[in-house]
């Protein structure tokens, strides 16, 4: 032990999956997307010498064209370096009360690790047999309220009603809704921003828009909170998106085509998957996201996950109560879909 022990945040980390080298193996653990960003973006150049300055403080390439494309006020509007720097921002800012915030059992595997970080106290609501979350669960004296929808690593969407629902019953709480999934089959709870002051909806470029590697995040919610926000960013730190993070991902909300074919295509390509998965033994939860989460019903998930490693396909495994038979796959393109579905139906014959 060291003398200063006491005076360190000691805490205990996020796992991010793992990032591979070797360009052989399919990557199907952390729900990137196959198909990459629009390629309007592949031949701009940057004048690399404005890299000498700060970048914009405000962010305002970006901030002004996503409220536009939301149909939003730019004071509407917060960006971050992904969703994951946004929702640390939220935690900070919103998460204040000492009162227990509240987030489901399973759920992303981040908001606990924010909470203890930030020594914001929590407590995780259990979800039902069927993986669903309970709202009146949530119709209790809280500090907050936190939950992605579609679920992680469900894929579970609930509807913007039963988000209404929640929302009303919490007027003295903010409301985060992660919806870094809602672009593969969801309805988006951002309406509601107008009819309540206390709902805030958070958004990623790294999934449906395919640019994980710049890290790109959002919130959108009411001006007053949108406000205390950027008072903490500005508290923090003023320049946290970097120039090129900007110039591109401003870029690529022009390509709306793009961004619908590539999205649609993943969905096809999850129904299909799913079904196929299905056939070999497989329940798997009804998916609303770029992913599945499934369960053999004779093989222990463990097993099939380490067999699939040794044939260079990486999936991503959770060694947590209730949900350790389960495997989460990313959904790629139909050739490597096609390609885990022949090793999956080999695995499972030879463990017979
Ligand atoms: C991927 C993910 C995020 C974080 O995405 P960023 O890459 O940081 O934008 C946030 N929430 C959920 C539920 C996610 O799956």
């Amino acid at each position: 032990m060291y003398s200063w022990m006491d005076k360190i945040r000691a805490v205990e980390p996020y796992v991010p999956g793992e990032q591979p080298k070797d360009s052989k193996i399919i990557k199907l653990n952390t729900n990137e997307n196959p198909y990459g960003p629009s390629p309007r973006i592949k031949d701009m150049s940057l004048d690399t010498n404005m890299f000498r300055k700060y970048p914009d403080p405000r962010a305002g390439l970006l901030v002004d064209k996503l409220a536009e494309y939301h149909n939003l006020k730019p004071e509407q509007v917060f960006v971050g370096v992904g969703s994951d720097d946004v929702l640390a921002m939220c935690f900070m800012t919103f998460f204040n009360s000492g009162k227990k915030i509240l987030f489901p059992d399973i759920t992303y595997s981040f908001y606990d690790v924010w909470a203890e970080m930030l020594r914001i106290p929590y407590e995780r609501k259990p979800l039902d047999k069927d993986f669903k979350i309970v709202k009146e669960d949530y119709y209790t004296e809280n500090g907050g309220i936190v939950f992605p929808n579609p679920n992680a690593p469900t894929g579970i969407l609930v509807s913007v009603d039963f988000i209404e629902d929640i929302v009303k019953n919490n007027p003295s709480s903010i409301v985060i809704i992660d919806e870094a999934y809602i672009d593969f089959g969801g309805e988006t709870a951002l309406p509601l921003i107008d009819k309540y002051d206390n709902l805030v909806i958070v958004r990623t470029f790294s999934k449906s828009r395919s640019m994980a590697g710049l890290r790109i995040g959002y919130a959108m919610s009411n001006p007053v909170l949108i406000k205390y926000l950027n008072d903490v960013k500005y508290s923090y730190n003023s320049y946290t998106m970097n120039m090129p993070s900007l110039i591109l991902g401003s870029e690529i909300i022009d390509d709306e085509e793009y961004f619908v074919n590539t999205v649609n295509k993943i969905i096809n390509t999850r129904d299909r998957f799913t079904a196929a998965l299905e056939r070999i033994g497989f329940s798997v939860l009804p998916s609303k996201t770029n992913f599945v989460f499934a369960a053999h019903k004779d093989i222990p998930a463990k097993e099939i996950f380490d067999k699939l490693k040794d044939r260079k396909i990486y999936v991503r495994y959770f060694n947590a109560p209730r949900i350790d038979n389960y495997l989460r796959i990313t959904i790629g393109t139909d050739e490597e879909m096609d390609r885990v579905i022949s090793e999956l139906l080999q695995i499972c014959s030879a463990t017979k």
